[in-house]
């Protein structure tokens, strides 16, 4: 082909992308496209941070493609009409793009496959998100999998594809013509979503630099400290995930590397419980595409008869980080303010928030959509079903997390909550997870009292489940 658009979504990079790699094959000339959609501004699930990572992330995208002799071709507005317009101007033969797996993008990717059939060009979609898409694990029955380690077993018993490679320099004669760019915003503020998160720095290099400092050691350990919120013991690549400032290949084919150099059983065992967690990644993903209902509900049908509370003074002091719980508290003064939020602390206050408040799973879904730098429809409401017992896994609704053992366990001595609360600096290690047993150092602090008494909460949250389960 003569010419082909390369429609950068969530793929803003240049190496390791598989849709970019075969235009710059399969065609003399690339036109990488960008489009800032209006959707970004209006979606229900639009947050701040995300959006101020997408703009860092495209900037990086921008000169990477520079370097290379590129010019990132930026548009605002609808990409149904953004794209035809384009390929016309261009003159081009095809749009390619990487596939994703949110109904809604499905939806619109039916409808630019239509726009650019009217005129002629063809629109070419590649799985690039994940290593397995959709249908290509299932089971013995030929049925999607719904439990995690079978799944992973299925997953693991096929060959792996290498990373792709880089882009490479255009040819001089084939750089692109003047094409018109719009500005994006310089802040998420400039359309309307004030930023208030100091957030983790985006674009392809942050990202392979994180990687490379993951794979120098904190990999050998990651079974262990991936537990304990006070220590970086994850990659915290899941905002570059989402984005796609990295592909999924790279990271698998730098684990093997890393594999290939540990020593010991805890060291390979590590490497092993990480590539798990990247699996749970393209289960929630093969998920949201085979059972798309639980988008708009439970996994498990039944369990949209729960009779969830709608107590909203609970649902603001959740939001707020004001429970009276600390490691409840502690974790959501952290997303509030950073964007981010370790998994072991997502499990406790999404279980704290369905069971110990009663509030339906929904509400903290879309609060995290809200919040997240990472925010990914697929994971998100993965954990947040197992959270609430009523997603994929044989997740008995009984399982329910004490939020004091559990910070005990994880937290010891209090110092992620520490980090967070200054309220209760003068609360020593063996009360600082319940700090209502000593009332009078509470009464003095500015630390609220409990909301609910956990205890308490626990018979109720069962009853709850019990009366839909029969
Ligand atoms: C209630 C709840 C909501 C969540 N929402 C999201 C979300 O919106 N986006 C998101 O990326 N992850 C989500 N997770 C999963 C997990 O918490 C994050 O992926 C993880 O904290 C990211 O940190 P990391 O990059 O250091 O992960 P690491 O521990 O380094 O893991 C490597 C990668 O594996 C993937 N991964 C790890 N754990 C999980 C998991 N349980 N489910 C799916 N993928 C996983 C992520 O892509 C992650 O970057 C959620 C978990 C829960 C319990």
């Amino acid at each position: 082909m003569k010419t082909v658009i390369h429609w950068f979504r969530r793929d803003l990079r240049v190496s390791d992308n598989i849709a970019l790699c075969e235009a710059a094959k399969r065609a003399e000339t690339v036109i990488p496209v960008f489009i800032f959609e209006d959707a970004f501004r209006t979606g229900p699930d639009v947050g701040a941070a995300r959006l101020a990572f997408l703009l860092q992330s495209v900037e990086s995208l921008r000169k990477n493609l520079a370097e290379l002799g590129h010019t990132l071709v930026i548009r605002r507005g609808k990409s149904e009409e953004i794209l035809p317009a384009l390929a016309k101007e261009v003159g081009a033969q095809a749009v390619f793009a990487n596939k994703r797996y949110e109904p809604y993008t499905q939806r619109r990717d039916e409808r630019i496959t239509q726009s650019l059939l009217k005129i002629g060009v063809g629109y070419e979609l590649f799985k690039d998100a994940v290593v397995w898409e959709e249908t290509e694990v299932l089971n013995l029955s030929g049925k999607p999998y719904t439990v995690f380690t079978p799944y992973s077993k299925a997953w693991k018993a096929k060959a792996i594809p290498a990373p792709r490679a880089k882009l490479r320099s255009q040819k001089p004669e084939a750089r692109s013509q003047n094409l018109s760019s719009d500005n994006l915003p310089a802040t998420p503020d400039e359309v309307g979503y004030p930023l208030t998160q100091k957030i983790p720095a985006g674009g392809e290099r942050a990202a392979l630099e994180l990687l490379r400092k993951f794979m120098a050691g904190p990999v050998y350990s990651y079974t262990t400290n991936r537990n304990f919120p006070a220590l970086d013991g994850g990659s915290n690549l899941s905002p570059h995930l989402r984005a796609g400032t990295i592909g999924i290949r790279t990271i698998i084919a730098d684990l093997n590397k890393a594999r290939a150099k540990a020593v010991g059983a805890d060291a390979l065992k590590s490497c092993e419980t990480f590539l798990n967690e990247l699996i749970w990644r393209e289960f929630y993903a093969q998920v949201l595409h085979n059972f798309p209902h639980v988008t708009k509900g439970a996994f498990r049908p039944e369990y949209d008869k729960l009779k969830w509370s709608d107590n909203e003074a609970h649902f603001t002091a959740w939001c707020e980080g004001k429970t009276g719980y600390p490691i409840v508290d502690a974790a959501m003064r952290c997303l509030n303010a950073t964007g981010t939020m370790h998994n072991r602390l997502r499990m406790i206050v999404a279980m704290f928030l369905t069971k110990d408040l009663l509030i339906n799973w929904q509400q903290g879904e879309r609060y995290f959509m809200k919040q997240l730098v990472d925010g990914d429809m697929a994971s998100n409401n993965g954990g947040w079903q197992w959270s609430a017992g009523t997603g994929t896994d044989a997740a008995p609704y009984f399982r329910i997390f004490n939020p004091v053992s559990q910070a005990e366990k994880f937290d010891v001595g209090g110092k992620f909550v520490r980090s967070w609360i200054p309220e209760l600096k003068d609360f020593p290690d063996d009360l600082i997870q319940q700090p209502w047993e000593n009332p009078l150092l509470l009464s003095k602090s500015k630390y609220p009292q409990r909301i609910v008494l956990h205890e308490e909460q626990r018979g109720k949250c069962r009853a709850m489940f019990k009366a839909v389960k029969g």
